[in-house]
């Protein structure tokens, strides 16, 4: 899956960076690292993979949620995605990330328990 021209144009880094959409960025790259891992995904990949890679389509998925990211309307003042009224994601985009979230949530409460823990918190924000 790739990149639309929309989505390319958009990719400048900009926008918020503040402490908490930091903080969502990195939840979200460990998420998806541990979804790409666990569902193969790098094995896939014709080309050899290092630690930490991500292969293609997650790659796309997550320079696309940073992005998003750094320009929620909520800036530091956001809840996480998941209980977002607005949710800027686009339908395909939204059934990854959903998909990412149901793989990684539950596994992250053992592997990076204080990241879920601070995650769970930040839910709270309205
Ligand atoms: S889904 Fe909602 S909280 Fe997440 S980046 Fe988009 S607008 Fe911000
Ligand atoms: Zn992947």
């Amino acid at each position: 899956m790739s990149e639309t021209s929309a989505d390319q144009t958009r990719t400048k880094p900009q926008g918020n960076n503040g402490p908490r959409i930091l903080r969502e960025k990195a939840t979200v790259a460990i998420m998806i690292q541990m979804y790409c891992m666990g569902q193969g995904h790098i094995r896939n990949e014709s080309v050899e993979m290092g630690p930490g890679e991500l292969c293609a389509d997650c790659k796309d998925l997550f320079q696309y949620s940073h992005l998003r990211l750094a320009l929620c309307k909520f800036g530091e003042g956001k809840t996480t995605c998941e209980k977002c009224p607005v949710h800027c994601y686009k339908p395909d985009r939204r059934q990854q990330i959903k998909a990412v979230m149901k793989y990684a949530g539950p596994r992250m409460l053992w592997s990076h328990p204080l990241v879920a823990l601070r995650h769970a918190l930040d839910g709270f924000t309205k």
